[in-house]
């Protein structure tokens, strides 16, 4: 069967043919490193890491996911603590990497970060000028979008209705409210490079067209992020290489995931609700977290709760129930193929619902089954099966000794912690200290911090 991959430009799914023959080429947005990765953050870098995976079966894959490590969000934070900007985009690209480690996430193949790469900015830069494209004001340079007829092609936006309908404050330096910088120019306190239109820092949207350019070439096969940079962050780039290129294509295909929420309302900080991965992989195993975020369908909503962790635990509890006990040797579990079922499934753009369904049914034929020498492959197969999808790579019986030891379930430890949270926000302080008490003397401590409660386990 022929991949099959939702296309966000052509609005349905498509087959998936590369531009090369063997060859395939993919580029993901990756973090603004300035803070640790949030769990909605984790959904890209976990389903497209998935998607690499299903690719390298049958291509050469050149996978590139860049760290944007000059940003005004990094500026920000590092005059609000007063650490140089390199220590803090330092210390996040290293948690990122750790942190989506732990979720089963491979590395890319190339991790481009964008202050290594302002040369390649400024040239692109410099070629969108002399084609007409951008123009230079005030020490910025701006895209003109109006250069640009298919403006507004990915997201499906008119370009006049947009203008009509748009209230921003335009910057007297623009020529128009949606042109968008390029490259603006930078204060002596702020990071900036020497370039033909001063001392200044790139865009952000730049920053990816530069990066795949360098990296991947002029086009790629497949961009992906998700969907909340399909406008403006995708359509800019798309808008950018396009003209940088003569009008070759950017992407072949554009894969978007949906977002995140948690208990139902949208993740932010003013709502306090921002879940960090680093806090989560202290209580919840990564694997846990990993087929949470793949338990839902890519494109799909998927809401976090303490059901939606609790679910995805129950769920290995019972892969790893199915295969506990069974010995399977080196040679069967090397020879074993992962089912064409499963595969199938995900290669019906990322189906993981069907193929985690295909994943279940193994378990159960083996449940069933009292032929040792069936058990065996069946085990050999849920195993190469996990193996594909990132999942089971514990021994089955660490895997039960880590889950009962007899401590307070974390799903109780974190029921507790937010009933402490709720008195605290109605000023029960009594009450809030009563359960400090109780998880203390549960062998486990609390510490209250910027972003939320965490905790671990004595000893
Ligand atoms: P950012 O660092 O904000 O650019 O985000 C990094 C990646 O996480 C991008 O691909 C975003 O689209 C994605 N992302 C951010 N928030 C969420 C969310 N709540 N759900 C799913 N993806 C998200
Ligand atoms: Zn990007």
């Amino acid at each position: 069967m022929t991949i099959q991959l939702h296309d966000t430009l052509r609005g349905k799914k498509v087959p998936f043919e590369p531009q090369r023959e063997g060859e395939v080429t993919m580029y993901l947005c990756g973090p603004t490193v300035y803070n640790y990765a949030h769990i909605g953050n984790a959904r890209p870098a976990v389903v497209f890491d998935l998607l690499a995976r299903v690719l390298r079966r049958h291509y050469k894959l050149t996978f590139a996911r860049n760290i944007t490590d000059v940003d005004d969000k990094i500026n920000a934070a590092s005059l609000e603590t007063g650490k140089p900007i390199e220590e803090i985009t330092a210390r996040f690209i290293k948690a990122y990497n750790d942190d989506m480690g732990a979720l089963g996430v491979q590395p890319p193949d190339i991790e481009p970060r964008a202050t290594q790469h302002i040369e390649v900015m400024i040239a692109m830069i410099e070629a969108l000028i002399d084609k007409g494209f951008a123009y230079e004001a005030e020490g910025h340079v701006l895209f003109d979008v109006s250069s640009y007829k298919d403006y507004g092609a990915l997201s499906k936006r008119d370009l006049r209705e947009m203008i009509a309908g748009s209230r921003v404050e335009v910057a007297p330096y623009k020529r128009a409210p949606h042109d968008f910088v390029l490259w603006k120019p930078s204060t002596p306190e702020l990071p900036g490079w020497d370039s033909p239109w001063g001392r200044g820092r790139p865009g952000w949207h730049i920053e990816c067209s530069a990066m795949a350019e360098k990296h991947l070439g002029d086009t790629i096969d497949i961009h992906a992020g998700g969907q909340d940079l399909v406008f403006p962050h995708h359509e800019n780039e798309f808008a950018q290489s396009c003209c940088a290129h003569d009008g070759a294509p950017f992407a072949h295909y554009w894969l978007h995931n949906g977002f995140l929420s948690i208990d139902q309302t949208k993740m932010s900080k003013s709502l306090g609700n921002v879940l960090l991965v680093h806090n989560l992989i202290e209580t919840i195993p990564g694997e846990v977290i990993r087929l949470a975020l793949l338990s839902a369908h890519y494109r799909q909503p998927l809401d976090w709760s303490d059901e939606t962790i609790a679910k995805a635990r129950r769920m290995l509890d019972r892969l790893y129930g199915a295969v506990r006990g069974i010995v399977v040797p080196d040679e069967v579990r090397a020879a074993a193929v992962v089912p064409q079922a499963l595969v199938d499934a995900l290669e019906d753009d990322i189906n993981t619902p069907k193929a985690l369904a295909e994943l279940f049914d193994l378990a159960r034929a083996l449940n069933k089954s009292d032929d040792d020498g069936e058990k065996t492959s069946l085990a050999a197969q849920i195993y190469a099966a996990g193996d594909l999808m990132g999942l089971l790579g514990s021994d089955p019986e660490e895997w039960f000794a880590g889950a009962s030891d007899g401590d307070l379930p974390a799903e109780e430890v974190e029921a507790l912690i937010a009933k402490r949270n709720a008195a605290k926000a109605e000023r029960d302080f009594e009450l809030a200290d009563a359960i400090r008490e109780q998880l203390s003397d549960a062998g486990v401590s609390i510490q209250d911090g910027r972003e939320g409660t965490t905790w671990r386990r004595n000893g």
